[in-house]
């Protein structure tokens, strides 16, 4: 038997830590001396202490950790594993929320309005059903204030992501004003929020309507990429696996990340993105607009330069167009409606194995919009 200060000495927790543990059930001494109380532990019982140790240093709360001892080893290591990607999802939530905090902090502040030039944006939209799919489930749209793509997906798809986008629409009522940066986070928040309860609204609807079982209302949802244009920046929300692209001096820059188990493969230098093209779970979303769970999108601001030229396009054009063309097909098209028809020729030239759908936006000086 040891004694408490041996036997911290061996598990690197302190005594007090171990009297905790006790009264918590979550580590009992082997004995207790009835007579001076003294707390005894057994060689044995090291290995379990050690493992509250390690749980401890992960962050993970005592009633988990707790849980966690009792189990078996592999269902102990699920445990962990799941626990582990709770932290990161929540991390990487936080993370995006700092970035937008830091570029809505160092974005230039805003000159008084005679002193620079007031921009516009010009913009088309165009969605085609591609050369093989029988619906087209994507929806897009651009309007002086709101550019957006979505791609629904499962039986409801089509519901999904029209639901999402006409939920966004109402950011058009913003009509001409300026956008204070401070305000658009809030604004992009709520209608996130919003357009997941209208995806599940479109759900339901389907299900009454007997075209959708219960399975079909879990797996439908859409992926949502919109720009807002606040005045003078555009803010970006982001969810799923369609993109954005900026054309800015020549040079063709994806300003979104797909959420996608194939991207996070690449991330983690699993898979080259050559090999990830002809992967057979390409398409498989981490993170999506649906009825269920909690959407998480990513959130930025960008800052407008006359003549940059925005794209917004469901995964049918990149999977069968390559970036290369996309920036000279972007570069070359006269007018933002030149470009989207071009894109999505491009895709069905290509095969159009999928829905494919195109927004294009151009920052002009006011003037000459
Ligand atoms: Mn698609």
């Amino acid at each position: 038997m040891l004694t408490i200060g041996a036997f911290a000495r061996a598990s690197r927790l302190s005594p007090k830590a171990l009297r905790l543990y006790d009264e918590l059930a979550l580590l009992r001494p082997a004995r207790v001396d009835p007579d001076n109380g003294y707390r005894y532990y057994a060689p044995g019982q090291l290995e379990q202490a050690r493992l509250v140790a390690w749980l401890r240093r992960l962050g993970m709360p005592l009633a988990r950790i707790r849980e966690v001892c009792t189990l078996p080893p592999a269902t102990a290591a699920g445990e962990i594993r799941a626990y582990w990607a709770r932290v990161e999802a929540e991390t990487a939530e936080r993370r995006d929320l700092a970035g937008f905090l830091v570029d809505h902090l160092t974005t230039r502040p805003r000159k008084a309005p005679a002193m620079t030039t007031p921009l516009t944006l010009r913009y088309a939209a165009h969605s085609d059903r591609g050369r093989v799919r029988p619906v087209n489930q994507d929806t897009a749209y651009a309007g002086t204030r709101l550019l957006a793509v979505a791609d629904g997906f499962g039986p409801d798809g089509g519901r999904a992501s029209t639901a999402a986008v006409e939920t966004f629409k109402a950011l058009e009522a913003l009509g001409e004003t300026e956008v204070p940066a401070g305000e658009v986070l809030n604004l992009l928040e709520a209608a996130v929020r919003d357009a997941a309860l209208a995806v599940q609204d479109a759900g339901t609807g389907a299900e009454e309507a007997g075209t959708g079982g219960a399975e079909g209302r879990e797996e439908a949802g859409t992926t949502l990429t919109a720009l807002l244009w606040t005045g003078s920046h555009l803010a970006l929300v982001h969810i799923g696996d369609s993109r954005a692209y900026l054309l800015r001096d020549g040079g063709l820059f994806r300003i979104t990340h797909d959420h996608t188990v194939v991207q996070s493969m690449i991330d983690e230098g699993r898979l080259t993105p050559e090999e990830a093209t002809s992967h057979p779970q390409r398409t498989l979303l981490l993170n999506a607009l649906t009825g269920t769970g909690h959407p998480t999108p990513d959130l930025h601001l960008h800052d407008a330069h006359p003549g940059d030229r925005y794209l917004l396009c469901s995964d049918g054009l990149p999977a069968v167009v390559p970036d290369a063309v996309i920036r000279t097909t972007l570069a070359a098209a006269g007018t933002p409606e030149a470009a989207v028809d071009a894109l999505v020729g491009a895709a069905n030239a290509a095969g159009g194995p999928d829905n494919v759908s195109c927004v294009v936006a151009e920052v002009t000086p006011a003037a000459t919009a």
